[in-house]
């Protein structure tokens, strides 16, 4: 059973190098999309060679994304791990027939974090991390109670040696510490009550789908996190974002 196609851009991420290089042949694929109400997920970037790196989601909405909304209105969309001010604007702008995840990570990071203090290879991820302007406007977005906003963590536990390699592979593996991380950031923005709207009713209102009967309860309660953690392969491990430190929620019943 499918329930959604998402698009990955040619070389646009980890494992993407057999992805779509020329949008207008996967043009019918949309249109029976949109007639059989199947939502359409994206890695939203523009991976021409001659856009800057740090443009790749803006010029993905304006070259494709604007355009497709609307050819396809009756087609859902959802944009994810919106990384810019200019993907949050558009997704409100198209709401609600866009809707947006966004990642614990680009709620936190900015670009200075990643490449400010020496490179920290396990902050790079696809979309790259942004300005500060963007992640506040991310902070707001995801905080607002806007039912086009909600959680995608886009987790990927790829092994030390392919992240600290010459040509290093993006992905944030965040997993561990995804919705305590959510919880601190809803916290510090005085948005509690809102983090439930984000994270179990803003995705499944938006496929369509029934909210998940089961509930996890979070307690202001500090542990550490991993540094690592094993993955599949002898002797692979993953670093864990945010490990070694101090995370302020936990997870004690789910
Ligand atoms: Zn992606």
């Amino acid at each position: 059973v499918f329930t959604g196609v998402k698009l990955y851009p040619a070389n646009a991420t980890t494992n993407s190098a057999a992805g779509v290089t020329d949008y207008g042949k996967v043009m019918h694929v949309l249109e029976r999309m949109e007639k059989i109400g199947m939502p359409f997920l994206m890695h939203g970037e523009d991976v021409d060679p001659e856009i800057d790196i740090f443009d790749r989601e803006a010029m993905f909405i304006e070259r494709y994304l604007s355009k497709w909304v609307r050819q396809f209105p009756g087609l859902r969309f959802i944009l994810e791990h919106l990384s810019s001010k200019d993907g949050v604007d558009f997704v409100r702008s198209a709401a609600p027939q866009v809707g947006g995840t966004i990642t614990p990570y680009h709620l936190i990071l900015t670009r200075t974090d990643w490449l400010g203090w020496g490179l920290k290879p396990y902050m790079y991820c696809m979309p790259v991390i942004k300005t500060a302007k963007d992640r506040a406007a991310l902070r707001k977005a995801a905080t607002s109670g806007e039912a086009c906003y909600f959680l995608g963590t886009d987790s990927a536990p790829h092994p030390v040696a392919k992240k600290l390699s010459v040509n290093g592979i993006p992905g944030l593996f965040n997993a561990p510490v995804a919705i305590e991380t959510y919880a601190n950031v809803f916290e510090e923005e005085g948005a509690l009550d809102r983090l439930e709207a984000f994270a179990s009713l803003n995705g499944p209102k938006h496929y369509r789908l029934p909210p998940n009967e089961e509930r996890i309860t979070l307690e202001k309660s500090p542990w550490t996190a991993p540094e690592e953690v094993k993955v599949e392969g002898p002797d692979e491990k993953a670093l864990v974002y945010r490990g070694g430190e101090t995370i302020e929620w936990k997870v004690v019943a789910s």
